[in-house]
Formats: structure tokens, C-alpha cells, sequence
């Protein structure tokens, strides 16, 4: 099997996203340099193509947003009002209220992560927190390698913060899993960051104990670079598969791993933006410090309902769970039928990421060829108003990702109009 070595993907806005650059609104103003080469998140920019579509009275099913249909669990709404009328309306530490920091302190003693409370930063989602990290570790002309296929906003980020992304590229073949030859390939002496991301989006792929300790074994041999381990989907595993951390296979990484995490996806909290890093005291203190110059704490009465969140019934979770693994089985069955489709059957968070190389270079009913997965979501959105976000912003482009964080009757007629719009390829 030919290795993939890791290419730099320096520059090159995500095909897929036509949302113009900030600059087209504005043609006098001069922005940073250092926008330049950033893109607007291609996931965000799908989901509000999918708003206006819908605002404008067309019958869009739309499968973009990583994000729940549920809503929050109602002990987490109580405890949000609760907090408001108790008072919690003022600043709060810029790491997060005490009440806050204990929870997540003790929800990774239970991990068997024992952590001080000065290695715990609250923020305004795990977006947020990820963010924090690249700017505190990188500087310009440092690489940041991103296991890929990745979320789409990590390069950008590393972008932001004026370093170079540089990809190690898993295969569908493979799990997603990126294999310890192709890692090493792409570390050098000027990794300074790492970002790992499992259960993965957009891909589902789940590392195992194995595959993790293989990771650490070469990161071990870069000790210059800091590592995040973005566990935001750890409750979303399906099938027996197993959320193992980082830092249960290689503890010895500690002083240069930061885990992070939020109640967004777990407890359907996207809009609330409540995340969490936790890691090395002294990177902790300096995202503190930025955090503190940009936004300061996040919302009061929110953390308060991250306190609920992590403490109270885990019933609504479990039922939410138990959905979604309904839809991934309903979802995946359904892609793997249709001719020119592959699909690698995801096992934790909630995409589908299918390979629909095998219709490119069909024709549409208008006679225009297919020639990639952009062409492709185009297809599905104009002809049939079904929103799918085209692979190449996360890295894959010879894929699509369809969220399954959809009722099932969206998930439906979506699949029903992609099996008409595939069949009148030719
Ligand atoms: N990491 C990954 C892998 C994600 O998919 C998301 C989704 N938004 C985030 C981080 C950010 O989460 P949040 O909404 O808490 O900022
Ligand atoms: N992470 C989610 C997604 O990938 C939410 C949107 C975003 O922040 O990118 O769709």
C-alpha cells in the first residue's frame, strides 16, 4: 500500500465555500495579512446557505451542522434560569467559575486524570479552546500537523495564528486512522503543534488503544511539540467502540497534552459555547491570559449549566445516543447501496463520510459533467435541495459529509432525493 506522505496545504482556500473573502464586502479596507489565507469555516458557510435556501421558501433538507437536533436536557435549562436568578449575571473568573473548574476536575479524576485546578480553562465552546492553543504555542513559521481527514477549522486556525498546516492523511481503508509512517513523514524539527480529533470529525473513525499507542510512540520522538487532543465526541461511540484518551496510553505525555472538551455536543449545547481545556499548567496560564485580552469567561449563567450537565441524569444523553445510532445504521445502509458510493461505517460521533469518487465524470440531466465532490454537493443542492458539505475543506476531497444529528424524517427524504439525484447521472 502507497504511503501518503503530508502535504502542506498552505494557502488554498477550501473549494466549496463561495462566500466571498471578508474583503469583497469592503473594497477599500485593507484587513491583516494575516487574513489572507484564511476561509470562512466551510461547515458554517454550508449550514447558512442551507438558512437562506429555506428562507426563501424552498423545501431544503439539510445535513450540515455538526450539531444536535435535540434539545438541551431540562435539569441543564433549570440550572441555566436558576443561575440567572441567583445572580449569576456578573463576570466570573476568566478560567471559569470554581463550581465549574471542580466538575471538570472531577470528571477526569474519574478518568484517572488527576488535575490541579490551576490546569483547567473554561471557554466559550471547544472552538474556542483550540484556538487559545495555537495561539500560545505557535509562531510564524512553525508547523502545526493536522491527522486528516480533519475538522475543517483547524488549518485555518493554525492559519490565524500564522504557522503552516501540514496534513498526515488516513485512509478510508485504513479507518481514518493515520498510520505511524505517515505521521513521522510529516513531523519535522519545526512541529509545534499536533492536533488529534477522535472520535473523528468528520469521519467517525475511532482510534484504538493500539492505534494511540502507536501515535505516542511518535510523538515521543518530537519533543517540541505540543499535542491537542480534541475529545469533543468522546460520548458518541457506537457498536462497543471505545473513547480511549491520549493520555491513558502514554501518561509520560502529559506536560505536553492538552485534552479538549465541551458540553456542545454531548448535551446539545451548541449555541450556549461552553468548552473546556485542560492540560500543562503553564500553556493553561497563558490561554488564560489570552482569553483574558479577547473575550474573558464564558457565559456565567451557561457554565452553571455545564455544572448541571456534567453532574445530573446521564437519561438524556443515553436516550440521544440511542438515536443517533438508529440514524448511522438507517444512513450508512442506505449510502453503501448506491452505485458509485463507498462508505466506511463510522463508529463514533455522527457523520457519514462516504467516498463518492465513482461518480465523477458522470453527466447531469443538463448534460454538465460531475467532476468532483464540489460539483457533486452542487448537484444535490440546486437540483434537489438536499445540503451536503463537500470533502475538500476537511481534507478528503473525493468525499462528502452528511450529519446524521438530523430527525429521521430529514435524514429520509434527504436519502431518497440523493438515490434519484445519483441515478439520473449518466
Ligand atoms: N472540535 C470538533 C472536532 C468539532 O467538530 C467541533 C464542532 N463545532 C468543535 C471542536 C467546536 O465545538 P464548539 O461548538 O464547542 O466550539
Ligand atoms: N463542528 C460542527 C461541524 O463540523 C459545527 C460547525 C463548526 O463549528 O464547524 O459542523
Amino acid at each position: 500500500m502507497a504511503v501518503i506522505v503530508a502535504v502542506a496545504v498552505d494557502g488554498h482556500f477550501p473549494s466549496g465555500v463561495d462566500s466571498p473573502p471578508t474583503t469583497a464586502y469592503h473594497p477599500s479596507m485593507k484587513l491583516a495579512d494575516r487574513l489572507s489565507t484564511v476561509a470562512p469555516s466551510a461547515t458554517l458557510a454550508m449550514a447558512q446557505k442551507a438558512r437562506d435556501m429555506k428562507a426563501k421558501g424552498r423545501d431544503v433538507v439539510s445535513l450540515t451542522t455538526g450539531e444536535p437536533d435535540f434539545p438541551p436536557p431540562d435539569h441543564v435549562i433549570e440550572a441555566i434560569h436558576k443561575a440567572l436568578t441567583d445572580g449569576y449575571t456578573r463576570y466570573t473568573p476568566v478560567g471559569g467559575l470554581p463550581e465549574l473548574v471542580e466538575v471538570i476536575r472531577a470528571h477526569y479524576a474519574n478518568k484517572g486524570l488527576s488535575l490541579a485546578s490551576n490546569q483547567v480553562v473554561v471557554s466559550a465552546g471547544a472552538k474556542q479552546a483550540v484556538f487559545n492553543v495555537a495561539m500560545a504555542v505557535l509562531n510564524p513559521g512553525d508547523e502545526a500537523v493536522v491527522l486528516a481527514p480533519y475538522w475543517v477549522s483547524y488549518p485555518d486556525i493554525i492559519r490565524i495564528a500564522e504557522a503552516t498546516p501540514v496534513t498526515a492523511v488516513g485512509t478510508q481503508d485504513d479507518g481514518f486512522v493515520v498510520r505511524p509512517e505517515v505521521l513521522d513523514a510529516a513531523m519535522t524539527d519545526k512541529t509545534r503543534l499536533v492536533i488529534l480529533n477522535s472520535p473523528s470529525n468528520p469521519t467517525g473513525g475511532v482510534y484504538s488503544r493500539a492505534d494511540l499507542e502507536a501515535t505516542a510512540e511518535v510523538l515521543r520522538r518530537y519533543p517540541n511539540a505540543v499535542i491537542i487532543s480534541d475529545e469533543i465526541y468522546d460520548r458518541f461511540l457506537y457498536e462497543g467502540a471505545e473513547q480511549i484518551s491520549l493520555l491513558e496510553v502514554a501518561p509520560d505525555l502529559e506536560d505536553r497534552t492538552v485534552v479538549v472538551n465541551g458540553c456542545s455536543k454531548t448535551f446539545a449545547m451548541t449555541g450556549l459555547r461552553l468548552g473546556w481545556a485542560v492540560g500543562p499548567k503553564t500553556l493553561i496560564a497563558a490561554m488564560n491570559m489570552l482569553q483574558g485580552q479577547s473575550t474573558s469567561n464564558a457565559s456565567a449563567p451557561i457554565q452553571m449549566g455545564g455544572v448541571a450537565a456534567l453532574t445530573g441524569d446521564p437519561g438524556p444523553v443515553e436516550r440521544m445516543l440511542a438515536a443517533f445510532d438508529r440514524r448511522r445504521r438507517f444512513i450508512v445502509d442506505k449510502l453503501r447501496h448506491f452505485k458509485g458510493v463507498t462508505c466506511f461505517d463510522p463508529r463514533g460521533a455522527f457523520y457519514a463520510f462516504p467516498d463518492v469518487s465513482g461518480l465523477f465524470g458522470k453527466a447531469r440531466p443538463d448534460g454538465t459533467v460531475v467532476k468532483d465532490a464540489d460539483d457533486l454537493s452542487d448537484y444535490l443542492l440546486e437540483q434537489y435541495a438536499v445540503v451536503v458539505v463537500p470533502g475538500a475543506p476537511f481534507g478528503a476531497p473525493n468525499h462528502v459529509r452528511l450529519s446524521y444529528a438530523t430527525d429521521e424524517d430529514t435524514l429520509d427524504r434527504a436519502l431518497t432525493r440523493m438515490a434519484e439525484a445519483f441515478e439520473r447521472l449518466r
